[in-house]
């Protein structure tokens, strides 16, 4: 099976899904869209008010400054797979629990394998430590950072943006960065550098934490 296909699969099961008590409230499960061929997935963290009315990702406010974001870079979202962590939105949109992310991260795990994304942008605290869980956004963000077999660009959550509005330069300064991060992520691809740090020889076998490797190592990877 194509991506596509295997994609609209998954996407067929989260609408009808009941695996988390998040599945009661709900109007539309939303379970992502975008190009299916693309080399980047966007990760979110759960619908909002608008996502569960209309069964789309970022189509509210956080979403409009996504596009905002993507269009800086001359992208728009069908050059995107756009998806979130929970697939149901979460009440008052509160943050999601973690039996409801384990709940659904069946669901995440296998669009992820259907893209299989050269990089994956995480939006935001939730989508950061399922790749990476002890990272700090503040020490992370814009930079491209290895998480397994992933290469992972972390970012703010927009909507962090419209409520503190420092955020927002930080969030353009940072996507200015993302054209960048894929060529690079994809070289290393290229290079044989799909496998963990250790393995591929060009890291201590016991890397420091992510959050902690510095600017300089960095440097030497990528
Ligand atoms: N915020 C998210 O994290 N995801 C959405 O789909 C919308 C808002």
């Amino acid at each position: 099976m194509g991506a596509e296909a295997l994609l609209a699969a998954v996407a067929a099961e989260v609408r009808g899904c009941t695996r988390c008590p998040l599945h009661l409230g709900r109007l539309h499960a939303v379970a992502g869209e975008g190009n299916p061929l693309s080399d980047v997935l966007l990760v979110g963290e759960g619908p909002g008010a608008r996502e569960d009315a209309t069964g789309r990702p970022f189509v509210g406010p956080a979403g409009q400054l996504l596009d905002e974001l993507l269009q800086t870079i001359g992208w728009a979202r069908a050059d995107v797979f756009i998806a979130n962590v929970v697939k149901c939105r979460p009440p008052a949109n509160r943050d999601p629990e973690p039996p409801e992310i384990s709940a659904c991260a069946p669901f995440l795990d296998r669009q992820e394998a259907a893209l299989d994304p050269v990089v994956i942008v995480t939006l935001g605290r939730h989508s950061l430590h399922r790749y990476l869980p002890d990272a700090r956004i503040g020490v992370v963000h814009g930079r491209l950072r290895r998480a397994g077999s992933r290469f992972v660009f972390p970012m703010y959550h927009p909507a962090a943006a419209l409520h503190q509005s420092s955020l927002r330069d930080t969030l353009f300064n940072d996507i200015r960065g993302l054209p960048a991060a894929l060529l690079n992520a994809r070289e290393a691809i290229e290079a044989g550098w799909a496998e963990p740090l250790s393995a591929a020889g060009v890291a201590p076998a016991q890397p420091a934490p992510a959050a902690e490797v510095d600017e300089a190592e960095q440097m030497t990877l990528f």
